[in-house]
């Protein structure tokens, strides 16, 4: 099911991004001054990517919904006089040939659209044979098919200038994020296309400004490949996303703050360092699956007993000992609840899995006899 799709990597697109690529700018260009005053302010920074919302995709009606098209020139002049590359959102088809139009470098596709693929469809189509950048950020709904769908969508109408946006996901539970990370999603889409750029965007993540550089040092810590941060002159008088803005100076202050790891790949020190460890951890794993597979023969011996004496497989008081006794032993050795938990769990419905099929075989004993007197 997973088609390769074609990306030529950031490094190649001609902008001479640095490692990490750090992209930033207000939420919203607001006016021509507040555009070209963040630009300035945060351009001293050494930013790869200038942005700015245009058209503003909000939730409820009554907010700010962008300044429209004449902001397009504010941002296209602004990354002129600041000599760095700008992005702005498209959703529509409008939004795309006015972006065009005005010269925007790159283009980005917001969660609200990435959900939609007739909507990325559209925009697919009005970009055939356009040679753009497009960055796609994750759709609102933890669903890799969806944002993966973006990319092939766009692949298929020619653009393989292509970069992924993690941006969270929307949640109804009480979080101390606005859209939670669930990092395994953008890692398992780095897993399955190594060679498209993941660029973290912790504004969004976070929905407030004292969880940003917690989330962006992850991202880093992670090993992706840039840094997507809001700032705004005057982050508390913004007409959209105030909380989660920086002023410039406070944007200056967190990308300095930023450990910027090595990619090993081209630290062979480190690989023949962790090469040692690694083997370890292959013997490790050979060994537990080794443990796992003898625990899954017992709990077939087990199953035939059960079998043969009509018992249930199920035993609530023995499965309730075991998650006790495993959590005790567990937490002692440093291991989390929430892990054990969900290994116990995993274990417990293998387990039950084997018992079934041994129940399932050679099923010679009805629980009900001939005439009709239970066993
Ligand atoms: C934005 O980048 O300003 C934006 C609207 O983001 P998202 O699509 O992630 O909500
Ligand atoms: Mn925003």
């Amino acid at each position: 099911m997973s088609k390769e799709l074609n990306i030529t990597p950031i490094s190649k697109w001609g902008f001479n991004f640095k490692t990490p690529l750090i992209m930033a700018g207000p939420c919203s260009a607001e006016s021509e001054e507040q555009m070209h005053e963040t630009a300035k302010q945060i351009s001293k920074y050494n930013i790869d990517i200038l942005r700015a919302g245009i058209w503003k995709p909000r939730t409820r009606p009554n907010s700010f919904e962008g300044i429209g098209s004449v902001g397009l020139k504010w941002l296209k002049d602004a990354s002129f006089d600041n000599k760095v590359p700008c992005a702005v959102e498209v959703a529509n088809v409008k939004h795309v040939y006015e972006a065009l139009r005005s010269g925007i470098d790159i283009l980005w596709i917001g969660a609200r659209t990435t959900v939609n693929p007739f909507a990325v469809q559209e925009i697919c189509d009005a970009l055939q044979g356009v040679d753009i950048p497009v960055l796609v950020k994750n759709p609102i709904n933890p669903d890799l098919e969806l944002w993966i769908g973006a990319f092939e969508r766009l692949n298929r109408a020619g653009i393989t200038k292509l970069a992924a946006l993690h941006r969270g996901f929307s949640t109804h539970e009480q979080s101390k994020y606005r859209n939670i990370p669930r990092w395994n999603i953008p890692i398992e889409l780095k897993r399955r296309y190594p060679q498209l750029a993941i660029i973290c965007d912790p504004s969004h993540i976070c929905g407030n400004r004292e969880l940003l550089k917690e989330v962006a040092q992850t991202a880093l810590d992670i090993g992706f490949d840039g840094i997507h941060l809001e700032s705004h002159i005057n982050p508390d008088k913004a007409l959209s996303d105030a909380q989660q803005q920086l002023t410039p100076s406070a944007f200056g202050e967190l990308i300095a703050s930023l450990v910027v790891r090595e990619n090993i790949d081209q630290n062979p020190e480190a690989e023949n360092q962790l090469d040692t460890l690694r083997s370890r951890i292959d013997s490790l794993d050979k060994y537990l699956l080794e443990v796992l597979s003898e625990r899954m023969d017992i709990v077939r011996e087990i199953g035939e007993y059960k079998r043969e004496h009509n018992l249930a497989i199920v035993q609530p008081s023995r499965w309730n000992e075991i998650v006790q006794t495993r959590m005790d032993m567990g937490t002692r050795k440093a291991l989390t609840e929430k892990f054990i938990a969900e290994l116990f769990h995993a274990i417990h419905k293998e387990s039950i899995h084997h018992q079934t099929e041994v129940m399932q075989q050679n099923e010679k004993k009805p629980a009900i006899s001939e005439n009709g007197t239970k066993k």
